[in-house]
């Protein structure tokens, strides 16, 4: 089997090609055919041999049924899974998030419903992806798990509370952490080095203002999805992200020898 690139999934007995599709073995020789020409096995008589082979393993022509639902289906071993996301009411799925969000808010038939995280697989080209039950943790780690997200949603909830207090100024100072970084300076420098400088009062400031900026820009493209999602998120200031680091400001404070 292995010439023609083909596994069998012995639980559901489907043939699962090399190009990551479940293929009904009644259609083998029409799928290969749609193969690349470098990739198509030769369907001679090597290719009776193998449809002799699958019968006596005992595969049927036919495929069960694979049609994409919002009940998750058991994973289906030798095809790739991917992480994408889904809504909750239908089987629509995307790997864009706002997409989803976006049917959620219009076009979905079946509202009330939201986005959902969700496993899936494609075993068939011509037709959607299907959801699969998520792989249960690994035991070994799920205390490390579980601590990590206690952790995250500790962080959240803290840091609601004190964005409800009034007396602190703002989230982003809250983040920053510049409040303890100027703690203990003399306020009358402070506001001293807040003032806005004379046109030739730090030559080398602009220079290192745009500096910074172009640093930070050339690095877009290497900042993680992750970050990206959370600057481009509809509530910035719950999840801000800082750019400027105190260090930068440090040199601004410093007064001038
Ligand atoms: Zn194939
Ligand atoms: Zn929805
Ligand atoms: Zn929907």
């Amino acid at each position: 089997m292995r010439s023609f690139s083909l596994v069998l999934n012995t639980k559901l007995m489907v043939l699962i090609c090399g190009c990551e599709h479940v293929v009904d073995m009644g259609k083998l020789a029409s799928h290969f055919s749609h193969h690349p020409a470098d990739k198509r096995p030769d369907t001679g008589e090597r290719f009776k041999t193998l449809m002799e082979e699958l019968r006596s393993l005992g595969v049927r022509e036919g495929l069960p049924d694979l049609a994409p639902s919002v009940v998750p289906y058991t994973p289906i071993a030798g095809l790739p899974r991917y992480s994408i996301y889904g809504c909750s009411a239908c089987p629509f799925n995307r790997i864009q998030r706002h997409r989803v969000a976006r049917h959620c808010e219009d076009a979905c038939e079946h509202k009330p419903c939201y986005v959902i995280d969700c496993d899936v697989q494609r075993p068939q080209q011509h037709q959607g992806y299907i959801r699969i039950i998520k792989p249960p943790v690994n035991p070994a780690v799920a205390p490390l798990v579980s601590a990590m997200v206690q952790f995250q949603v500790d962080q959240t909830r803290k840091l609601r509370v004190e964005q409800q207090d009034q007396r602190l100024v703002s989230p982003l100072l809250v983040r920053t952490g510049w409040h303890r970084h100027v703690a203990g300076h003399d306020p009358s420098v402070l506001i001293a080095a807040s003032r806005y400088p004379d046109k030739d009062e730090f030559p080398a400031l602009v220079k290192l203002v745009i500096d910074y900026f172009d640093r930070a820009t050339n690095l877009i493209s290497y900042t993680d999805t992750l970050v990206l999602r959370m600057l481009n998120t509809p509530e910035p200031q719950r999840t801000c992200v800082v750019f400027f680091s105190p260090s930068l400001f440090s040199r601004v404070l410093t007064p001038p020898i």
